[in-house]
């Protein structure tokens, strides 16, 4: 069986894994903390040669399975249908988990490893899940989480004990802050702990948030340091928008979204903003025709696999088939290099929820020259900024130790 680490992603996002009685995932990984991002439970795994993937293990559709995780002498494995296909790499639990911030919480009720960066939810938990009734996207679990799995309160000071740690443990070159929706207050709450995040460390910050009505909050973000935006649409499709995220439908409106967007990807530049689809809740050419829309205006188009993870709403609803996504991720990777959107520009950014554009590569079958040549175009680009980046951080923690001397904390 040839090994295709796209392909096997996918898979696995779409059929879980079971885990063998060989494995020892409570000494050997991470936890499995809580369900994260609203569309994510599972276990971090690292395929070869390179690929996060937070495969789910508890959702009703695992039980049908084909994959096992087994363990032996030599390490962890996959096997499919009984037939072994690759190693696997599971990583470590991070330390600062177990650590107290200088206020007594546990670091990891602040804040998260998903893939390579850091993940915090700061605000309160997301006003459609207090509504009544309640208006809460259906295939969200964010309202099961705040404040049982993870702190209802997270002050400054602790946020950035845990980017430190996280920084100086995990070498992450990312943290990325997300809110749900509290009337327009998200991104007013989130400015001081960007601000304090990017003072004392220096390193790229995303914001995933719903779109505001005052744009000119965007300029903020990019004055005090945001580096990525990302917005959740969802679903392309407005019927399927409407019954899928009601709230967001109410309260927000379609249009908002395309506005922001839009907005964003002028003042940012291309590949600085995403635009976040969950695919298997609509007809896949929904979905591609999204990545052809957002892609034509310079956005990254995000695609999720649907998660029906247990206590949703949507639990029960069957995930989509691997084939079924086959054409929406080519089509993204695609997409991305016949626009000339920058993708995988940041080092050290792995993500283990979506499938990002360049890992859709694996599942394309042929490319032309042209194509080539973009993908070289998009190598160098990417070289530079990361050599950027590097020469960025190196400045910025060593600060003291040049000879051109800044006022430093
Ligand atoms: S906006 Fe929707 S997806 Fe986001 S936290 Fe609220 S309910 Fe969940």
């Amino acid at each position: 069986m040839k090994y295709n680490p796209g392909l096997l992603k996918l898979e696995l996002f779409c059929q879980g894994i079971k885990i063998d009685g060989s494995c020892d995932l409570e000494n050997d990984t991470r936890p499995v903390l809580r369900t994260r991002g609203g569309l994510g439970s599972g276990l971090d795994l690292i395929l070869p040669p390179d690929l996060y993937v937070n495969v789910p293990l508890e959702e009703r559709f695992v039980k049908k399975t084909p994959f096992l995780l087994f363990k032996n002498r030599y390490g962890y494995f996959i096997k499919k249908n009984g037939q072994r296909i690759t190693e696997v790499i599971l990583p470590p639990k991070p330390r600062f988990y177990d650590k107290k911030t200088s206020s007594g919480k546990l670091m990891s009720r602040i804040g998260i490893m998903q893939g390579t960066y850091l993940a915090l939810y700061i605000t309160q938990v997301c006003r459609f899940w207090q509504m009544q009734p309640r208006a809460n996207c259906r295939f969200c679990s964010v309202g099961l989480n705040v404040g049982k799995n993870e702190e209802l309160e997270k002050s400054i000071g602790d946020v950035l004990e845990v980017v430190k740690a996280a920084k100086k443990e995990e070498k992450i070159t990312f943290v990325h802050f997300n809110t749900g929706f509290l009337f327009g207050k998200e991104l007013d709450i989130l400015i001081p702990y960007i601000k304090a995040v990017k003072e004392k460390t220096g390193l790229l910050i995303g914001v995933q948030s719903t779109p505001t009505d005052n744009l000119s909050k965007y300029d903020l973000l990019k004055k005090i340091g945001v580096d990525h935006l990302s917005f959740c649409l969802e679903l392309f499709d407005e019927k399927k928008f409407k019954q899928i995220c009601p709230g967001k439908s109410k309260y927000i409106g379609r249009k908002k979204y395309f506005e922001a967007i839009n907005y964003c990807v002028k003042l940012f530049g291309k590949g600085k903003v995403a635009a976040e689809i969950i695919a298997g809740l609509e007809p896949p050419q929904n979905t591609v025709r999204a990545i052809e829309h957002f892609g034509k205006i310079g956005a990254v188009p995000t695609v999720c696999v649907f998660r029906p993870c247990l206590g949703t709403d949507l639990e029960k609803t069957p995930p989509p088939k691997p084939k079924e996504m086959l054409p929406v991720f080519r089509k993204l990777y695609q997409t991305c290099i016949n626009n000339s959107i920058p993708v995988n520009m940041a080092p050290n950014i792995k993500v283990d929820l979506v499938i990002l554009p360049e890992e859709a590569k694996y599942l394309l079958k042929n490319h032309d020259v042209k194509f080539f040549l973009l993908e070289a175009k998009m190598a160098i680009v990417r070289f530079l900024f990361r050599f950027y980046f590097r020469f960025r951080l190196f400045w910025f923690d060593n600060r003291s130790f040049l000879p051109f001397n800044r006022k430093i904390d």
